[in-house]
């Protein structure tokens, strides 16, 4: 497998097949060599048999046709001396070597070694060869062969017994001893040469069935093998073949140097393509990226394509952490160009991430964790741009994940409180309402902060379900304070989203019989960047349900002032941010100033967040800012210590309440507050 997936052992056959074939050709070859000489002779013997048969058959014909006093010979009459002479050149001339006349009993009447003399006739037939009776009984001819050995010499026999007839009628036996020497040469040469050639025939059919058969599973065995380790889209390694290189590689390198650099390179705007021209859009744009990014890899890096629209890239070794850098600026200039798909530009967006061992870990799973982390923080900073893995990141994340998984169990596990901050009215030093604020507490971290908290909450679908509950509970607190003392609750951009805070405020105030004007809405700047119409639509019917709404964190958002003059709200809530800095800053008390001025142009009152010193509230007075927040009043507490601070305030009369009033301002900390 090369380093960006493919496989380069394609249509090569190894060594290991070869090997395995050439063996199984030599066993074949010996088996077929044995097997081949046992047949080459057993195939010549029965070739000699039959031809000796043959050769004794016609021997036969042609005595009974050439002598004339064959009958007599047989009766026991010597032959004539024109048979002898017969005999004697028919010897001569042919392959019979030699010849017996026996009649029907076995008695020897004729020896061609003595045609003239009957000395042998003493002999019999039965005698000599007992196995020759059951055949001739049987009407079949006998037949042998074998080596006759004389003088260190051997010769090669066939001997066969025929029956000769006259008129139909058996009348004796014909025994021939032919020589075969030359034919069993002959005979052999030819079997030997059929074995040869069916050995050869023999062994190349398996063999080429063995070795067609190794190419198949090979073949099958590559192809599953390539579709289980790669990307079908992109041709590239997928993502458990890619780890297991990477642990290779990894196993390779000394424990000590910084020699690996991982990457995670996610584009963005495939979906996109998905959606507008269909999937294939979005495949062509993955196809082209990953072909950018193997051009702009190289040959020493190994890449693939381990999520739906990330790759990963497991570079090699870099000097200097500037070599990263520039590679990864190169993998964003190259895979951010243009891809055209039909006529259609789309263009991509790139988040790099990089990890490099041991720095941020030893192990790959840790790397391409890390790796991949950093990617999302590129994400996240605005795409085509690379980060740097920094194990502080992880560790947020881990705690971000940790808070969103308890975001969804804190209702159950009764983790949530919601405390009160009052809201005084800084002319008259009034109390004027309560700000509603979240508090939750983990079995395991302690007190969180309600900010984290929510954000958590937004991101796991949970803050519609805790805003709703928090609503509700402040309300039903709510219900308990005289009139016209007022709640405002806090609303995340989240629940103006789902379309459902209408219904579940509807639900809430008919629950709880808190009435609606005294119940206001705190929205961040952050609502603005949602759907215009569908905002103003849901602000104007909390407005015609009798509901206020303030904007909050004024002066740290959307820095917009447009929408203040498009949507009515009831209040202005001025960013701690600034209060903060009243005392200090020049600018600040600057800004301050603008956004009271501002607020009173466009008839809306204001309220100063975050006041904690003496010098922040005449400021604020000092430029009339109407209504203030803060420690320096009361820091939020919770709900069992409202009575007193509205009893305290409801009870004293004006003159009281101013010298009260001038007290906290001197021991800032009026109230217990549990936050
Ligand atoms: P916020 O709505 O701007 O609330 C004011 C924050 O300022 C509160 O922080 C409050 O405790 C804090 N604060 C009040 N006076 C002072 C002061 O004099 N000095 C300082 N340093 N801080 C002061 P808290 O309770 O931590 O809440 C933070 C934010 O969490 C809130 O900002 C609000 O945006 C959000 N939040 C709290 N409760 C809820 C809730 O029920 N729903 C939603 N959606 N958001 C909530
Ligand atoms: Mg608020
Ligand atoms: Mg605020």
């Amino acid at each position: 497998m090369d380093r960006r997936g493919k496989n380069l052992t394609g249509e090569a056959w190894d060594f290991r097949s070869w090997i395995k074939t050439a063996v199984t050709l030599i066993v074949l070859g010996i088996i077929i060599a044995i097997a081949g000489t046992g047949l080459v002779a057993r195939t010549t013997d029965r070739m000699l048999k039959s031809d000796a048969r043959i050769e004794a058959e016609n021997w036969s014909s042609y005595l009974t046709l050439n002598i004339t006093d064959y009958q007599q010979i047989l009766e026991g009459v010597a032959p004539s001396p024109a048979s002898q002479t017969f005999f004697e050149q028919a010897r001569q001339v042919g392959r019979v070597y030699r010849f017996k006349l026996y009649d029907l009993t076995g008695r020897l009447r004729l020896s061609s070694d003595d045609p003239g003399r009957t000395k042998q006739e003493q002999a019999n037939l039965f005698v000599e060869i007992p196995a020759v009776r059951p055949m001739l009984d049987s009407k079949q001819p006998f037949v042998r062969v074998g080596e006759i050995g004389s003088g260190g010499q051997t010769s090669y026999f066939a001997e066969s017994v025929v029956p000769v007839a006259a008129n139909g009628k058996p009348i004796g036996f014909l025994q021939v001893l032919i020589s075969q020497d030359k034919r069993r040469e002959l005979f052999l040469s030819a079997a030997t040469e059929g074995a040869v050639t069916m050995g050869i025939l023999l062994a190349i059919g398996p063999a080429w069935g063995f070795w067609y058969r190794t190419r198949q599973k090979r073949s099958i065995e590559r192809r599953l093998n390539y579709a289980t380790t790669h990307d079908p889209l992109t041709g590239l390694m997928n993502r458990s073949a890619w780890l297991r290189s990477f642990s290779e590689a990894l196993s390779r390198t000394a424990p000590e140097r910084p020699v690996l650099t991982v990457l995670s390179v996610e584009i963005s705007g495939v979906r996109f393509a998905n959606e507008t021209l269909g999937n294939s859009a979005g495949d062509h744009l993955l196809k082209v990226s990953a072909e950018r990014l193997a051009e702009v890899a190289g040959s020493t890096s190994f890449i693939a394509r381990i999520g739906a629209s990330k790759f990963g890239l497991l570079a090699a070794p870099f000097s200097d952490a500037m070599d990263v850098a520039k590679l990864a600026q190169t993998i964003i200039h190259d895979l951010s160009k243009p891809i055209n798909f039909h006529g259609t530009n789309f263009s991509t967006e790139v988040s790099v991430g990089v990890a490099l061992s041991p720095t941020d870990g030893s192990e790959q799973v840790h790397l391409v964790k890390a790796a991949e982390i950093a990617s999302a923080i590129a994400h996240e900073a605005g795409r085509n741009c690379y980060r740097f893995f920094d194990a502080s990141v992880e560790k947020v994340a881990e705690r971000q994940r940790q808070l969103e998984r308890f975001a969804g169990e804190a209702l159950d596990l009764n983790a949530l409180d919601v405390h009160y901050q009052p809201i005084i009215g800084l002319k008259d030093g009034k109390l004027k309402g309560f700000e509603a604020l979240l508090r939750v507490t983990h079995p395991e971290l302690g007190p969180l902060s309600p900010a984290e908290f929510v954000a958590a909450a937004e991101n796991s679908g949970n803050i519609e379900r805790i805003g709703a509950w928090c609503i509700e509970q402040a309300c039903r607190i709510a219900r308990q304070w005289p009139d016209p003392l007022t709640l405002s609750v806090n609303i995340s951009p989240i629940q103006f989203e789902s379309g459902r805070l209408i219904a579940n405020l509807r639900r809430i105030l008919d629950k709880t019989r808190f009435p609606a004007y005294r119940l206001e809405l705190e929205i961040t700047e952050g609502i603005m960047l949602g759907d215009a119409e569908f905002i103003h639509t849901q602000l104007r019917t909390l407005q015609e349900m009798g509901l206020r709404v303030s904007l909050d964190d004024f002066g740290t958002g959307y820095s917009s002032l447009s929408y203040l003059w498009k949507y009515p709200f009831s209040r202005i809530k001025i960013d701690q941010s600034f209060v903060r800095q009243i005392e200090e800053s020049p600018m600040a008390k600057g800004i301050v100033t603008t956004i009271v001025s501002l607020g009173r142009s466009i008839g809306v009152p204001l309220t100063a967040e975050g006041i904690e010193t003496p010098g922040q509230l005449a400021f604020l007075r000092q430029v009339k800012c109407e209504y203030g927040q803060g420690y320096l009043f009361s820091r939020p507490v919770p709900s069992a210590e409202l009575a007193a601070i509205i009893i305290k305030d409801f009870a004293g009369h004006l003159p009281q309440k101013k010298r009260r009033l001038e007290q906290r301002v001197a021991t800032p900390e009026v109230t217990s507050g549990s936050s």
